[in-house]
């Protein structure tokens, strides 16, 4: 035990932590790399360059003749998956902390230190990219100083591109971070950091033993879920799994156990023996509760129950999407999903669509609401669709965040603005060295669902980021705003928005739909309502389109490929009424200018 390192790499996104994990693994002999990124196996992380789901790997080295085990386990690094970074954190004693040269501290670089400060980790500092011409190694030498009050000759400088300070990365790790502590005769304890599911193996819960043994074929129980299971086989994580007889405190492994469903494992969880349980849990556990929800909806309605296949398959390695049948008048029979936050919900999208060929169209993004009623019951409504009537609602609370900008002061000005306008309540403003500012803000989180990051990008030419963390509930006025087609409102379009801005939204909503909603062969209305109060109205003027009246009746083949492009053109669209209306129209309020 004296021998084990457990560590993992923190960062802001794109600080090159992959790239990192990618040199030390090739240092130690590990793995040959041969493409980029070897522990983003996800085909959607290679392809978006992110870390998605946390990965653990196992790499000897030899250290002035003494042979060592060093765990490494990399973390994501968007705040969607802020949970999953914790628990890594949890199985740890170490971390190294990258900081890109020429970025510097970013919101998410403190975030994730929080994080491991609180888990009393030994953190080593590390300036990465120093290869950079843009490189200013010692203004964030200065930021990591102020930052941490590390001395100066602890922080490393380094390139995950040249290899430059890898060999004294892995010094300072086997130097600084402690070994594992704990006691191999105590009762199993071991906490579950991560779980992933194989489709010929089941589901693949890694653990990191705090305390104890465990041997293949033990009876084991999940402390929290109360379930018991045969230990069928546990081992180490190399490129591939390896399995072994016995693992004993300190060590990071991986159990198989008959496990179907990623539902049964909570990543937080603590694994103890049936015979010799442990009498308390690793601290910490939480159930990760989704935020952000949509309609998920089959554009085909035949499809519906492919669908739910579909979710249950995804939800088998991603626990923290939640999916529950509801229908819309407007959509018919769909799902009304929960993620994380805005990336996680992109990204499963995206894997319905690619990994099953699931068309869908989602809706607008919400957060989840609780109503308060007139006899005092409390109700959390996920779908702005399932608001009660307007006259029995006391009052309407919606979660806060609690969220960090760091910007340079040139964009303060246009950041506070947005801020502003979001509803967003400056808490306080902080220098962190020379001209770069972190800005604290409390807002609503359903602001922050409709398109904050890309303004915050733009306004800020890229030079702002921005992390943050829920912050209960608080009381707004809150209403309902309804869009109709031709007359008809479609409970697909509703949001609930802040009574100060309605007005504004709705008619912003109506040109946004003016826009994206093709012409056809009759005027369509666009009407945004309160109530039963019309508050902005805009006409689509009819058209009549035949889109093979060129081709003259001659060219057959020609005629044949336009018919066919068109129908492609349709496939993302839904009848509404008899208008046709495409997905994007479902995001429009998303896309406000
Ligand atoms: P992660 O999001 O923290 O995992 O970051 P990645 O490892 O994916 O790196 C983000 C980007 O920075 C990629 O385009 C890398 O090629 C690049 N990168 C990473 N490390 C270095 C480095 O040391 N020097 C340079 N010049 N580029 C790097
Ligand atoms: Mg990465």
């Amino acid at each position: 035990m004296k021998n084990i390192r457990n560590f993992c790499i923190i960062a802001h996104i794109d600080h090159g932590k992959s790239t990192l994990a990618d040199r030390l693994l090739e240092f130690t002999q590990t793995v040959q790399v041969t493409k980029g990124q070897m522990l983003d196996n996800m085909d959607l992380e290679k392809e978006r360059g992110i870390t998605i789901k946390s990965h653990a790997i196992q790499m000897e080295y030899t250290y002035k003749g003494e042979k060592f085990i060093l765990n490494l386990i990399d973390t994501p690094g968007h705040v969607d998956f802020s949970y999953e970074v914790s628990r890594s954190i949890a199985a740890c004693e170490g971390a190294l902390l990258i900081v890109d040269a020429s970025q510097g501290v970013q919101a998410q670089t403190i975030s994730n230190l929080y994080m491991a400060i609180e888990h009393d980790l030994e953190i080593i500092p590390i300036i990465n990219k120093c290869d950079m011409a843009s490189a200013m190694p010692e203004e964030v030498e200065d930021e990591i100083v102020e930052l941490l009050g590390s001395k100066r000759e602890e922080i490393i400088r380094a390139s995950g591109k040249t290899g430059m300070g890898i060999e004294e990365i892995l010094s300072a790790v086997i130097e600084r971070v402690p070994a594992p502590k704990g006691s191999d005769d105590a009762p199993l304890q071991a906490l579950i950091f991560d779980s992933v599911f194989n489709s010929f193996r089941g589901i693949i819960a890694y653990f990191k033993i705090e305390n104890g043994v465990i041997r293949s074929g033990d009876k084991v129980k999940f402390f929290n879920t109360g379930k018991e299971y045969d230990a069928d086989e546990i081992g180490v994580l190399k490129m591939d799994l390896l399995p072994r007889k016995e693992l004993s405190t300190g060590d990071v492994g991986y159990i198989i156990s008959g496990i179907k469903t990623s539902k049964e494992v909570k990543v937080g969880d603590t694994i103890t023996h049936i015979s010799r349980p442990c009498d308390k849990a690793i601290s910490g556990f939480e159930e990760v509760k989704p935020m952000v929800f949509a309609g998920v909806y089959p554009i085909d309605a035949e499809d519906f129950e492919d669908l739910r296949a579909s979710l249950e398959k995804l939800q088998l390695n991603d626990a923290s999407l939640t999916f529950q049948p509801e229908s819309s008048l407007a959509l018919g029979f769909g799902f009304r999903c929960g993620f994380l936050g805005l990336l996680h919900m992109e990204i499963v999208q995206e894997r319905l669509d690619r990994e099953f060929d699931m068309n869908v169209i989602t809706t607008v993004p919400n957060v989840s609401y609780l109503i308060y009623d007139k006899q005092g019951h409390v109700k959390e409504v996920h779908n702005p669709g399932g608001m009660p009537d307007p006259t029995l609602i006391e009052h309407i609370e919606e979660p806060y965040i609690k969220s960090s900008i760091i910007t340079t002061t040139d964009y303060i000005g246009p950041i506070m603005t947005l801020c502003l306008g979001k509803r967003g309540e400056l808490i306080k403003q902080e220098y962190i060295s020379g001209s770069r500012v972190e800005l604290h803000y409390n807002m609503p989180l359903g602001e922050i669902v409709i398109d904050f990051y890309d303004k915050l990008k733009s306004i800020s030419k890229g030079y702002a980021s921005f992390d943050y963390q829920m912050d209960g509930f608080r009381t707004s006025k809150l209403i309902k705003l309804d869009i109709l087609l031709n007359g008809e409102p479609v409970d697909a379009l509703s949001t609930l928005t802040h009574f100060d801005n309605a007005y504004d939204m709705g008619r912003r909503m109506c040109e946004k739909l003016k826009e994206l909603i093709p012409r056809q062969q009759f005027d369509i209305a666009i009407q945004a309502a309160i109530g039963s109060k019309i508050i902005s109205r805009e006409t689509i003027k009819a058209l009549r389109k035949d889109v093979t009246a060129k081709c003259y009746g001659g060219d057959v083949s020609r005629k044949r490929k336009l018919l066919e492009k068109q129908k492609k053109g349709k496939k993302r669209m839904k009848q509404i009424g008899n208008v046709e209306v495409p997905q994007k129209a479902f995001l429009a309020v998303l896309k406000l200018d």
